[in-house]
């Protein structure tokens, strides 16, 4: 790597070609489209939002290169050559053999998830994610959480957060038996847990042990390029190596991946199923044309395929991954300096503010991270959101809430969208609403859909 550019700054590897104009709103203007939303960030208008931090997920800006791709879509119902594109630079920079299209991540984990699970089945994961657990359970699975213990830990700063105790994976096996268990799924980088990402030293000790006990790893690779960086900048060893020789090494300690191009891949639809196993495979591409689409499209557009293969290819470029999670860590600093609760060390894609420490006198059931940032947005016009106790969901067993150690409020960055000075206007938002912090009351919730909650719940504010 040249020795020069570690000294320079992250600066953005791109310029501007085509604006977008961003909308600046009154307080009053805000608290109304507040009131509408319910208190649900997910539940406003874009057009009402000034800087939109709430997911990373399709928000990307796509480049020159992508868009010409646009303009190369077969759009053939059969065989179209973005799919043969796109194949080819899967099983280039991500090293599996074989391919199947979705429409986004979840396309792929349902598919996977009716494969491999039967009713009864335990499906261990370094933390869960929301879709990715919600299809394991509607195949019959139980998803149980292996991570470290470091993980559910905001202000711990092991380099590794997202590793998967192999103590936890044993004990499960001793519990269960190997056969109950179909495969582990790795998520690379951990986005519930702040964006933190998982050893290639881990990876190899989980492949390992998973050999020896006859289990799959499936890796959820949505962030996985992500992930190779910060082994690149933090794992002995791997400081020479680039990043795309990184990425296909950690693919190659597990069976197959799921994958949300909306990440990683610089795209605003677009996922796929990749695959090692030709049994595997054979199943998951007589699924995907039930509920996606043929096998060569799963419901994208040729112009999509194309878009995608051509991200591929981009987000290993090490000026884009440096410049990408450079800018996340520029927030990060700031409010580190201003003492601002931040989940450390500052993660992949987003910056996660500690909402407990923030708002230590709103309890856990009045949602304080849900109640931070409905303050945010109306501090600012930021959309930011919630990763806590609504997200959590519901013990199906118990129906009480399910309680996270973690209550975390998400400014999530979308790729090449914004500058360093909307970097700047974030954090002077946030440190505005950290000054008044003392003044704000929870919510309660007035309405609660029965899956994935967080997207459509309402609220109110306590009296
Ligand atoms: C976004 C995401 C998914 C689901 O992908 P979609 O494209 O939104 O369906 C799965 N896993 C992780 C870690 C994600 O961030």
């Amino acid at each position: 790597m040249d020795v020069q550019r570690k000294k320079r700054s992250w600066a953005e590897p791109y310029k501007i070609k085509v604006v977008e104009p961003l909308k600046v709103t009154t307080r009053e203007e805000r608290q109304r489209a507040l009131t509408e939303a319910g208190y649900n960030t997910f539940l406003l208008r874009s057009e009402d939002v000034y800087i939109d931090l709430l997911t990373d997920s399709g928000t990307n800006a796509m480049s020159d290169y992508q868009w010409a791709g646009m303009m190369l879509g077969d759009e053939a119902y059969a065989g179209s050559r973005n799919f043969y594109h796109l194949e080819e630079a899967v099983q280039k920079y991500y090293g599996y053999k074989y391919l199947v299209p979705t429409h986004q991540g979840r396309g792929a984990e349902h598919i996977i998830s009716q494969i491999l699970i039967k009713p009864g089945m335990f499906v261990p994961g370094n933390m869960y994610f929301t879709t990715t657990r919600l299809h394991q359970e509607l195949a019959g699975g139980t998803f149980v959480d292996v991570i470290i213990d470091e993980a559910h830990d905001p202000a711990n700063e092991h380099p590794f957060k997202g590793n998967v105790d192999l103590n936890k994976l044993e004990a499960l096996v001793k519990r269960v038996g190997a056969d109950k268990i179909p495969y582990i799924t790795i998520g690379v980088t951990v986005n519930m847990a702040g964006g933190q990402p998982v050893s290639m030293e881990n990876l190899r000790a989980v492949r390992q042990f998973c050999q020896k006990h006859k289990i799959r790893v499936i890796l959820d690779a949505t962030r996985a390029v992500e992930n190779a960086y910060f082994i690149q900048a933090r794992e002995n060893g791997y400081q020479l190596k680039s990043i795309a020789g990184i990425l296909k090494e950690m693919c190659s300690y597990s069976d197959g991946a799921t994958m949300s191009g909306k990440k990683d891949l610089l795209v605003n639809i677009g996922g796929f199923l990749a695959l090692n196993d030709w049994d595997v495979f054979e199943e998951a591409r007589n699924m995907v044309v039930v509920y996606e689409g043929l096998h060569t499209y799963g419901g994208l557009a040729g112009r999509d395929m194309e878009a995608m293969a051509r991200g591929i290819e981009e987000s290993v470029q090490q000026d884009h991954i440096r410049a990408r999670i450079g800018q996340i860590e520029y927030v990060g600093e700031k409010l580190r300096a201003a003492g601002v609760p931040i989940v450390l060390p500052v993660g992949g894609h987003a910056i996660f503010l500690d909402a407990k420490r923030f708002l230590p006198h709103v309890k856990q059931v009045e949602f304080p991270a849900q109640t931070l940032a409905a303050e945010l947005y109306l501090e600012s016009g930021i959309r930011s959101m919630e990763r806590g106790i609504v997200s959590a969901g519901r013990n199906k067993e118990t129906g009480d809430h399910y309680y996270p150690k973690l209550e975390l409020v998400r400014l999530t960055f979308p790729r090449r969208v914004y500058t360093q000075a909307h970097c700047d206007v974030t954090v002077e938002a946030v440190e505005e609403v950290f000054d008044r912090r003392s003044s704000i009351k929870g919510l309660k919730m007035v309405y609660e859909p029965k899956y994935l909650r967080f997207f459509q719940a309402r609220f109110e504010r306590l009296a």
